[in-house]
């Protein structure tokens, strides 16, 4: 039964990436499941404002072993299965900097999801604005929601915030953090083309190697120099096996020049897998727009407005100077905007840059990740060499490769029966864990979390105390929590396929 008049087990706040991995496996765990969102779609950044670049992307560490899967590796499986996916990509230039892409077809990934919240019992109310909580005292009861039947009041047990932006935890009174609107980092509209000569751009890249961005890929574990890396461009015969096409340095430089190149961010774009093998480019740092408060509505205005005039600039780009794009043309623009960043809960244990690059594990591990630290954007034409300019490949994880997400970043401090999952959950900067596999892997820990307290008659504060079942329970849908998975292990467990 569906309704504003029923008392739901779980109610799940912002149908995003972690928001769609709560729910199903929250629905997974017997409870009456509640699956919120303001867009009439799925998927979030993922889908409504994305895909990201490289979303579903390092899933394994710089040794090669698995540390991200359950939800991510599920759903990749059933799109690779059905033609949507391309199957886990390593090509030996990539896998030492643990620069590794799983692409998915965003479209296809938001019909799957549709499909799993039917398949599993998840109720959803699209086109619904979670204004305000219901609370007694310092207990989270319910959410205030306004939609095209007025406002209502729907009440919950627990209540789990994946909007991203941590909207329902301020609401219910939690302490956040963020950054100043100054050193915000910029936010964008994505956009995606089709008809591309890939010939042609492979030919550009074979005589010009030199032309890319490649700091995420030389790493300390790695023997790879520069030159071994532009020998490998050199000779890339299969456009998939660069995942990400960054820089073309000379080109933009020139344009730039001629004031056919905004200077709000570097030139280039990612894959995108469509049916029959068919690729298309996706661009996600085109257009940057910064000084921008997510959580607040004027600055988006201006954001909106900004990238689209950076769109057309760097469209005319492409089709004027880069080999390939004559005939290329635009299929897709982001309808909202992709906010890079905004407020995260203080939580009961705050994640930090120390324990990415010490490794650490936790006794309340839900999942793990090797994303490095510190990895920031600018709003200039340095933008997606930003990453390496932080010095990013002496913050990445070490030794082993892989730390731990503890249980506790997803508990507000004070507030009762609520979570966060997803970007908003407690790090500092550095740390933030706002990368599409960690989203869901945090969304599913937490939907978890929720069903199995409904069980039990606890708050998420009083799991804290034990979460021996919570992981197990993550374990037997299939997440990785205490061992990374090893590469012979994935390739025996899966329809696995290496790009080499
Ligand atoms: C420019 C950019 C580039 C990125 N690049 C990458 C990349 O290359 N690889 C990668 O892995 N990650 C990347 N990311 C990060 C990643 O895309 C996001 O951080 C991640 O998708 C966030 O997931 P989420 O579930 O926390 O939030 P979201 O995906 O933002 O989902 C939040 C959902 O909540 C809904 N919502 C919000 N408020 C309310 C409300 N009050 N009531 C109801 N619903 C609400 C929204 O409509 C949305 O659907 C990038 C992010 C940005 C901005």
């Amino acid at each position: 039964m569906s309704g504003y008049d029923v008392q739901y087990d779980v109610i799940i706040c912002g149908g995003g990436t972690s928001g769609v991995a709560a729910a199903v496996s929250a629905a997974r765990e017997g409870a009456k499941t509640l699956l919120i969102e303001r867009t009439g779609s799925l998927g979030g950044q993922m889908s409504v404002s994305g895909p990201p670049g490289f979303a579903y992307a390092r899933l394994f560490n710089c040794y090669g072993e698995q540390d991200t899967a359950g939800f991510v590796e599920e759903t990749h499986q059933r799109l690779y299965k059905a033609g949507h996916a391309l199957p886990h990509l390593r090509p030996a230039h990539r896998s030492p900097g643990a620069y590794t892409f799983s692409y998915v077809d965003p479209e296809w990934w938001t019909l799957l999801m549709f499909e799993m919240m039917e398949e599993n019992g998840v109720i959803m109310l699209l086109d619904t604005l979670v204004t305000g909580v219901l609370k007694e005292g310092d207990k989270v009861t319910g959410v205030i929601v306004e939609n095209a039947n007025g406002r209502n009041e729907i009440k919950g047990k627990i209540v789990i915030d994946c909007t991203g932006e941590a909207y329902v935890a301020a609401f219910a009174g939690c302490e956040t953090e963020c950054v100043s609107r100054d050193e915000m980092q910029p936010h964008t509209i994505c956009f995606t083309a089709d008809g591309i000569n890939w010939e042609k751009v492979l030919q550009y890249i074979h005589n010009h190697p030199d032309q890319f961005t490649y700091a995420q890929l030389l790493h300390r574990t790695s023997d790879l120099t520069r030159e071994d890396i532009y020998e490998a461009y050199r000779n890339v015969v299969d456009v998939k096996e660069l995942g990400e096409i960054m820089g073309f340095f000379q080109l933009r430089d020139n344009a730039l020049l001629n004031g056919d190149w905004h200077p709000y961010s570097g030139a280039g774009f990612f894959l995108q897998p469509k049916e029959g093998g068919r690729i298309l480019a996706h661009f996600q740092h085109s257009t940057q727009s910064d000084h921008c408060l997510p959580t607040d509505a004027w600055d988006l205005t201006r954001c909106h407005i900004e990238c689209r005039k950076q769109l057309q600039v760097a469209w005319r780009f492409f089709k004027n100077y880069v080999p390939g794009f004559e005939d290329a043309y635009i299929v897709k623009i982001g309808t909202e905007l992709r906010l890079r960043e905004g407020p995260r809960i203080v939580g009961d244990y705050r994640l930090v840059r120390d324990d990415i690059l010490n490794t650490r594990t936790f006794p309340d591990a839900i999942g793990k990740s090797s994303f490095p630290a510190g990895a920031y954007h600018t709003a200039n034409v340095h933008s997606l060499s930003s990453i390496g300019s932080q010095k990013i490949g002496s913050e990445k994880a070490q030794p082993e490769g892989s730390y731990d997400i503890p249980y506790r970043c997803m508990v507000p401090k004070k507030i009762e029966n609520l979570l966060a999952a997803g970007k908003c959950v407690s790090t500092d900067r550095p740390a933030y864990l706002r990368y599409v596999q960690q989203t869901m892997v945090t969304g599913q820990a937490a939907g978890v979390a929720a069903a199995l307290c409904v069980k039990h008659g606890i708050t998420p504060r009083e799991m804290e105390k034990d979460v021996s079942e919570l992981q197990k329970t993550l374990e037997s849908q299939g997440a990785i929590i205490f061992k990374t998975r090893t590469l012979e292990d994935a390739v025996k467990d899966y329809e696995y396929k290496l790009w080499l």
